[in-house]
C-alpha cells in the first residue's frame, strides 16, 4: 500500500478555482446575509441563487451526493480538501448545496422515501429551492434517544404526533422537518422509535421559542417545538416502523466528518492571523512574535492544526478505500472527539494574542470558541466519541496469557538471550 501526500494536478484545478470563488464572490456574503438559509430573507434569495449555477455549471453541486442523486462521487478525499476550503465561510455550503442538516436529511428521503416524496421534497432540496429540519433533540434527552418521549400513534391511515423537541434548528424556514418519535413505547430500547417526514405546513407545529448559541447577534433559529395532534399520512414513516436508529445512521458518518473539514478552514484562518499578529504587534520594545511564550502558542497551534488535519484527510482516504462507514467508524468518532478540542485550543490562542481586539465581536475568535463548545455537544457528546474510540483500541485487544503482561522484558531477554547464545558465550557475555 503507497502513501502518498500530494493531489492530482485535476483536483488542484478544481481547488484553485473553489478557493478563489469562495473568497471573492461567497465570504462577502457572511457580511450581508445573517442565515443562508433563510429562504424567507429576499436578499439571500437574490444573491445565493446565481452563485449556486455557478458552482453547478463547474460541476461542483452537491459533491458529498452519489451521481444518481445528483452529486459528483468525488470520494471523501477529494470532497474534504473542498470543504476545508468551503469551511472558511458559513455561507458556503448553502452556495456549494452541502449545507446541514439538508445534506444528510437528503440522503435519508432518497433511501427511506416514497416516489411522491422524492418528487415533493427531495427534488427541491437537492435543487436547492427549499431547506429541511431535523427534529430530534427533545427537552429532558438529546444524546441518549432511547429516552425520548414526543409519541406518534396510529389512527387510520394517519399518524398522530404528540411531544415537544428542543433545538430543532431552522424549523421556521424549513418546508420539512424529519421528525423522531415513540411509535412502540413497550418495545425493546432501540426499537422503540420511528422517524416521519412532517411538511412544516401541517396544523399543529407551534414554536414556543427560538434560541441563540452564545451571543450570537441575528435572529435565534434553534427551535422549542410542540407538535401537537400533528396528522400526517402512513407512508410518511420512514424506514421500518420502530427503525429510526437505523434511519439516524443514514445521516451521521458524512455528517461528522464534514464538520470536522469544514472547520480545518477556520483553524487556517485564525492561525494565519495569528502569525499576522505576533509580526504587527509590538509590546516592551519588541514583536509579540519574539515572546517566547507567544511562539509556543502559535508552535503549538500550528501542530495540532496539522496532526488533526492529518487524522482528517486519513479518516477521508481510508472511507475511499473501504465504502464502508462502519470500518471507520473508530477514526470517524477520535475526528469528532478531537475537533471541539482543537478548534476551541486555536480559537482560545488566537483570541489571547489579539488581546482585547481577539476577544472583540471585530474578531471571529470569540465564535470559533462557542462553534467549539457547539461541536463539544452537537452530533454526540465528545464523551460518547472517547468511548466509541476507546472501544475500537480494545475490539481485538485479548487478555496475557500468564501473570505479567505479554511483553514483560524480562521474558523478552531471556528469549532473545537463547536466540544469540551462541553468540554470546563466544564473547564471554553468557552467564
Ligand atoms: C448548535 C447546535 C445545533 C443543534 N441542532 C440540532 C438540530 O437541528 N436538531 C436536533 O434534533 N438537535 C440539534 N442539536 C442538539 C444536539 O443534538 C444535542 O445537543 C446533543 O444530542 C446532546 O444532547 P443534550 O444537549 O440534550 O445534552 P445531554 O444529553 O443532556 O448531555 C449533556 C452532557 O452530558 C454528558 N453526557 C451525555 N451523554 C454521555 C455519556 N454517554 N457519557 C458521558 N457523558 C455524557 C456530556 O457532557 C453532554 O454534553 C443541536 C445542538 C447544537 C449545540
Amino acid at each position: 500500500m503507497g502513501w502518498d501526500f500530494s493531489t492530482d494536478p485535476e483536483t488542484q484545478v478544481q481547488l484553485d478555482w473553489v478557493d478563489a470563488f469562495v473568497r471573492d464572490e461567497v465570504e462577502p456574503l457572511d457580511f450581508v446575509i445573517d442565515n443562508p438559509r433563510d429562504t424567507r430573507d429576499p436578499v439571500r434569495q437574490d444573491l445565493i441563487p446565481p452563485l449556486q449555477e455557478k458552482v453547478r455549471s463547474q460541476g461542483l453541486w452537491s459533491a458529498h451526493l452519489p451521481p444518481e442523486w445528483g452529486g459528483q462521487g468525488f470520494g471523501h478525499l477529494r470532497l474534504a480538501l473542498i470543504e476545508e476550503i468551503l469551511g472558511r465561510s458559513r455561507t458556503a455550503p448553502m452556495v456549494f448545496g452541502c449545507q446541514s442538516p439538508d445534506s444528510g436529511n437528503a440522503q435519508i428521503l432518497a433511501r427511506y422515501g416514497t416516489e411522491d416524496q422524492r418528487k415533493r421534497y427531495l427534488e427541491p432540496l437537492l435543487d436547492g429551492v427549499i431547506v429541511s429540519c431535523f427534529s430530534a433533540t427533545e427537552p429532558q434527552s438529546g444524546a441518549d434517544p432511547k429516552m425520548y418521549v414526543t409519541r406518534a400513534e396510529r389512527d387510520g391511515d394517519e399518524w398522530v404526533i404528540n411531544g415537544e423537541k428542543w433545538f430543532s434548528s431552522g424549523i421556521q424556514y424549513s418546508e420539512f422537518a424529519i421528525v423522531m418519535a415513540v411509535t412502540d413505547p413497550d418495545a425493546p430500547p432501540y426499537s422503540r422509535l420511528s422517524a416521519f417526514l412532517v411538511p412544516t405546513e401541517t396544523p399543529g407545529i407551534h414554536v414556543l421559542r427560538n434560541v441563540n448559541v452564545g451571543s450570537h447577534q441575528g435572529e435565534p433559529i434553534h427551535s422549542y417545538v410542540r407538535y401537537e395532534n400533528v396528522r400526517v399520512p402512513a407512508e410518511n414513516l420512514l424506514g421500518d416502523q420502530g427503525g429510526a436508529f437505523a434511519v439516524m445512521q443514514t445521516r451521521m458518518g458524512h455528517a461528522r466528518l464534514a464538520l470536522a473539514t469544514r472547520s480545518l478552514g477556520l483553524m487556517r484562518r485564525a492561525l494565519d492571523l495569528m502569525a499576522e499578529r505576533a509580526v504587527s504587534r509590538q509590546t516592551q520594545g519588541e514583536l509579540l512574535a519574539q515572546k517566547q511564550l507567544v511562539q509556543e502558542q502559535l508552535a503549538e497551534s500550528w501542530v495540532e492544526y496539522h496532526m488533526f488535519r492529518l487524522l482528517v484527510l486519513q479518516t477521508a482516504w481510508k472511507l475511499d478505500e473501504l465504502h464502508d462507514f462502519k470500518a471507520v467508524r473508530g477514526e470517524i468518532a477520535a475526528v469528532k472527539m478531537m475537533l471541539p478540542k482543537v478548534l476551541g485550543n486555536i480559537g482560545a490562542r488566537a483570541a489571547q494574542i489579539h488581546g482585547s481586539l481577539g476577544v472583540s465581536d471585530e474578531m471571529p475568535f470569540v465564535d470559533m470558541v462557542t462553534s467549539a463548545l457547539s461541536l463539544g455537544v452537537a452530533d454526540g457528546p465528545t464523551e460518547v466519541h472517547k468511548v466509541t474510540v476507546a472501544r475500537e483500541v480494545l475490539r481485538e485487544v485479548r487478555p496475557a496469557a500468564g501473570l505479567f503482561p505479554s511483553y514483560h522484558l524480562p521474558a523478552e531477554r531471556d528469549r532473545a538471550r537463547a536466540k544469540y547464545r551462541e553468540v554470546l558465550e563466544r564473547h564471554g557475555r553468557w552467564t
